[in-house]
């Protein structure tokens, strides 16, 4: 079928059968099809939609359009855990070692941060020395070894997602279900896990906004991931604030080994055991996700995921010692503390407006090419429903300079609300949706 045709077809609002589907995918990614046609049928589908099928065979497609990895000489269960993205969202440092600390074997590929949100990868090499360029072949030794590696996206893995989100980016055609899902679990399936745990955002801070955008996006992947053999189910969690009280690399690193030394407790300690428990229960590791919280509980306050964690970062040639002694992470220039105006309550803080404000001061990128500072960040320290006092401090700003620090406390005091009356925050998980049974 030609592709002008395709692409009148979905204009007309006509589904597209699976092979000139799968025909224009792979076309693309083999740079037959230009990026004109591309970016037409793109904003067709995104005002037409897909169906289920079509979210199958585009992500099928996009599977084959390049290589993936085999985890099946990997002895114990393979998971891998996937966030939509968001302010303070470090999960991945916690949920690895804890995982790799109750058997389940975790081979993840992460990304860097773009615009307001952070990126795993830039968070680990705040670590002096700590390398995410690993093959295949070595994160596979690393995980056989420690049960944990992490890792940057391969070129040779779903190319097509590649070029495809690319374009989506610059076209307005991001925010459509079925495009989101199989780029998602594209990658995911490329991965090779067999058991999946997916984290969509919802909330200022989110791809999806609404909660019932949200729900249905998780519904459509855990079906893709089902069809496609891999135990798949989903959290939607709450990003209408920044989910932990750091934003920022080596920040959020403190916060994580504060997590896993039982030092730090709030919702993004609660997320990460809520996290582990479920993958514990999605590999039948554990019984039921509240048995997989409790065993995540018992690695964490035993030291096994703290020891986890130093030997995944000695093995990707970090500095084991930082579990043990923070102050060998970047430190900042110059820290300012940002007090309260007024009596009241904390009713929001806003995560764009955060995740905005840690990136102006150096920790996040505007294009995927600038370079970052892994020292400077946001310590928040109040949380929504708090009640605050005039002059008490609400945040500290991590920054190379006073101006800077300046700037970035202008910038975070207008992202956190402070009213008369108490307010009730959102809860941590919104819904649950299960694997389909086995
Ligand atoms: N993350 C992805 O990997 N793909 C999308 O389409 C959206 C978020």
């Amino acid at each position: 079928m030609p592709v002008v045709d395709v692409i009148a077809a979905k204009r007309d609002g006509q589904r597209i059968d699976d092979d000139a589907l799968r025909e224009l995918v792979l076309g693309y990614a083999r740079a037959d099809v230009p990026d004109y046609q591309m970016a037409a049928f793109l904003m067709a589908g995104r005002l037409r939609g897909f169906d289920d099928r079509e979210a199958m065979t585009l992500t099928e497609a996009m599977l084959d359009s390049g290589d993936r990895i085999d985890l099946s000489d990997l002895r114990g269960p393979t998971v891998d855990k996937h966030s939509t993205g968001g302010v303070a969202d470090g999960t991945t440092l916690v949920v690895g070692p804890l995982a790799a600390a109750l058997g389940m074997q975790v081979l993840k590929l992460s990304g860097r941060g773009l615009g307001h949100t952070g990126g795993t990868l830039d968070k680990l090499e705040a670590i002096p020395g700590m390398r995410v360029a690993l093959s295949i072949a070595e994160l596979l030794a690393q995980v056989e070894r420690i049960g944990v590696a992490v890792g940057a996206q391969t070129a040779d893995l779903v190319p097509a997602d590649r070029r495809m989100y690319a374009l989506r980016d610059v076209t307005a055609t991001v925010d459509e279900p079925a495009l989101i899902a199989s780029s998602v679990m594209s990658k995911k399936l490329a991965g090779g896990a067999a058991h999946i745990l997916l984290d969509v955002k919802t909330g200022a801070g989110a791809f999806m906004t609404d909660p019932d955008d949200a729900r249905r996006l998780a519904e459509l992947c855990v079906r893709i991931g089902n069809e496609a053999g891999r135990r798949t189910a989903a959290l939607i969690t709450d990003m209408s604030r920044p989910l932990g009280a750091l934003v920022g690399n080596a920040v959020e690193i403190v916060e994580a080994v504060e997590v896993l030394r039982g030092e730090r407790a709030g919702r993004f300690a609660d997320l990460c055991l809520e996290l582990t428990g479920r993958l514990a229960a999605l590999t039948g590791i554990a019984g039921d996700a509240d048995e997989g919280r409790a065993r995540a509980a018992e690695a964490l306050s035993s030291g096994a995921g703290l020891e986890r964690f130093q030997a995944f970062v000695d093995a990707q040639g970090g500095d084991p010692r930082v579990a043990e002694d923070l102050s060998l992470l970047p430190q900042p220039a110059v820290e300012r503390t940002v007090a309260a105006d007024r009596d009241g309550h904390l009713r929001a803080v806003d995560p764009v407006a955060i995740g905005r404000a840690a990136a102006a001061l150096g920790a996040g990128r505007e294009r995927l090419e600038d370079t970052i500072d892994p020292a400077v960040g946001i310590e928040l320290l109040v949380t929504v429903g708090d009640e605050v006092h005039r002059g008490e401090p609400l945040a500290r700003v991590l920054a190379r300079g006073a101006a800077d620090a300046e700037r970035g406390a202008g910038a975070v005091r207008a992202a956190l609300t402070i009213g008369e009356a108490a307010v009730q925050p959102p809860p941590l998980i919104h819904h649950a949706i299960e694997a389909q049974a086995r």
